[in-house]
């Protein structure tokens, strides 16, 4: 790849490690030229099928919606981030476990009830008592959300 610094094309490797649990590959990097040394993170990049609702409309998968949702469901209950975080993981190797292009929003839906039945029981049964009514996890989140008033 193209140096930063003076944008020669040629750099070479001069180390390279698996970071992030072996997700990333983190590799030093000189520059044949100005021997200036930097950093890159190579990660795969992973293709999420697309969410199709109730009503027909495809939108693509929304990993921040998927987290706030999360998040909203779980209000004050004893989750830490970090617990979300791996949830939010797991959700996405999921969804690209069905080696689908498309799934829908009641299929998204089921992973999520899955996924918080093991995460908490509480933030699970509010899940349940609402999943009919919801469309997408903004809708869901919302619900949520009343619930907790
Ligand atoms: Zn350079």
């Amino acid at each position: 790849m193209y140096c930063p610094f003076c944008s020669v094309q040629e750099t070479k490797v001069i180390d390279s490690r698996l970071v992030a649990d072996g997700s990333q590959v983190r590799r030093r990097r000189e520059c044949t030229l100005c021997k200036e040394r930097f950093t890159t993170f190579e990660m795969a990049e992973l293709v999420m099928p697309r969410i199709v609702k109730r009503d027909g409309s495809r939108e693509p998968f929304n990993e921040d919606k998927l987290r706030a949702g999360l998040q909203r469901a779980l209000e004050k209950r004893p989750v830490s981030t970090e617990q979300v975080e791996e949830c939010v993981s797991r959700l996405k190797s999921s969804l690209r476990a069905t080696g689908e292009r498309e799934v829908s929003s009641e299929s998204l839906g089921n992973l999520i009830m899955d996924a918080l039945k093991e995460l908490d029981k509480v933030a699970y049964v509010r899940f349940a008592s609402v999943y009919r009514s919801f469309e997408d996890i903004r809708e869901f989140g919302e619900e949520i959300a009343r619930l907790g008033d």
